[in-house]
């Protein structure tokens, strides 16, 4: 049912017995609100008869068992979430819950539920099928969901939620608020989203939205993710992992089994998630595809250039700069050690005018990264008079040279 009841602000009624400031004040109240006091009295009896009326039309349900609120064939989602004395669902949230999360990635932040649970076992980045003496949750039609384990699921590269349940059958996932405020989170609820904070320091822990009548986060969605540090606190084998330069799981457990480090004793070294720092420094360029189709017809028509430098090693000759010319029909690759990156116009112009006599052909174009030691007046004067055009390349890759 639909209730639509306005908040009345009540004001107390001063007490009239012949005290002279308390008569004055409801005197000034009465000039205030231009009505009489008998109006007054007349709209609070009509607002009462309004409410017993009210009262009688709605059939609150108390003590009631779920399956006689919800449609017996559909399971009560409270119940499900566990806790099957205190339920007091209804069809409508059922439903809201059916149309926003089944079958999603989207967990719900329920008061209900004692433990965060889902049923989707892809999901758990490490499980322990005898991590819980729990064996079954009740639903709200007395079925029974079996707890297959207790586990961790990675939410992102970093973070991961501890202490879920892994319940077979459980279309959802179920974020239990309890166990937040047991972790030493505070839930902030409004009518348009969620904020989890850290009790100790306030800081935003993650936020939800209120989708139709539940609160859902999301944690693979970009908002969730950038705000998220949940609910694994730093443990101690990851901490020792950042301590000790990122050294792999493996060395850890030598380090840890032959004592071999200070302190370093009764941790549990798992491989529950993926550090982003080694993934970060693990990553290396993508091989660019290789080239099949020969675009130019002759040695000289174009050449690729890039200058690179300085080195962190001196060559022999005590240069610190190289160009690197390949023709792009042969693939012929010509490298010059350069003292200083001003000497690329003088060397290029040698190796034209060489190369262009030597062979017999006229260099047609080149190819550069747009660097300043290729666009400047000296170098652009000698290639107008040389009738050489000079394009540039995407700098989609350092190490492109078509
Ligand atoms: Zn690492």
């Amino acid at each position: 049912m639909d209730l639509n009841v306005n908040i009345v602000v009540c004001v107390p009624r001063p007490v009239l017995d012949g005290d002279f400031n308390a008569h004055s004040a409801w005197n000034s109240i009465r000039e205030f609100l231009g009505v009489t006091v008998d109006d007054l009295d007349k709209a609070y009896l009509s607002l009462e008869e309004k409410f017993e009326t009210l009262k009688s039309s709605v059939s609150l349900p108390s003590e009631a068992s779920c399956s006689k609120i919800v449609p017996s064939n559909e399971p009560c989602v409270r119940c499900k979430n566990i806790d099957i004395e205190a339920c007091a669902t209804n069809s409508i949230s059922l439903s809201a819950l059916q149309k926003n999360v089944s079958g999603g990635r989207s967990w719900v932040i329920d008061s209900g539920c004692t433990n965060h649970m889902t049923g989707e076992e892809s999901m758990f980045s490490s499980l322990d099928p005898n991590g819980t003496s729990q064996e079954n949750i009740v639903f709200g039609d007395d079925g029974k969901g079996k707890v297959m384990g207790l586990g961790k699921i990675a939410i992102s590269n970093d973070l991961s939620i501890a202490n879920v349940l892994l319940v077979k059958s459980l279309n959802y996932n179920l974020l239990s608020i309890s166990q937040l405020c047991y972790m030493g989170y505070n839930c902030l609820f409004t009518d348009v989203d969620v904020t989890v904070y850290r009790r100790n320091n306030s800081s935003v822990v993650f936020k939800g939205v209120l989708k139709g009548k539940l609160y859902l986060v999301d944690f693979s969605s970009s908002k969730a993710k950038h705000e998220t540090c949940l609910v694994a606190k730093s443990n101690t084998e990851w901490l020792w992992h950042r301590r000790l330069a990122h050294v792999g799981k493996r060395n850890l457990h030598k380090l840890l089994k032959h004592d071999h480090i200070l302190r370093l004793t009764n941790v549990q070294f798992e491989k529950d998630r993926v550090c982003s720092t080694c993934q970060a420094g693990k990553q290396i360029g993508a091989h660019h595809p290789v080239k099949n189709v020969m675009t130019t017809t002759r040695p000289l028509e174009l050449l690729h250039m890039d200058l690179f430098g300085p080195i962190a090693y001196l060559s022999i000759g005590g240069n610190k700069y190289s160009l690197v010319i390949v023709d792009d029909f042969s693939r012929f690759t010509l490298v010059f050690f350069l003292h200083d990156k001003s000497e690329t116009q003088v060397i290029f112009k040698k190796f034209a005018r060489r190369a262009q006599n030597e062979f017999d052909l006229k260099i047609k174009n080149i190819r550069s990264d747009n660097g300043k030691e290729f666009k400047n007046t000296c170098i652009e004067s000698f290639l107008d008079e040389e009738g050489i055009s000079m394009s540039s390349r995407l700098h989609t890759h350092p190490n492109k040279m078509e």
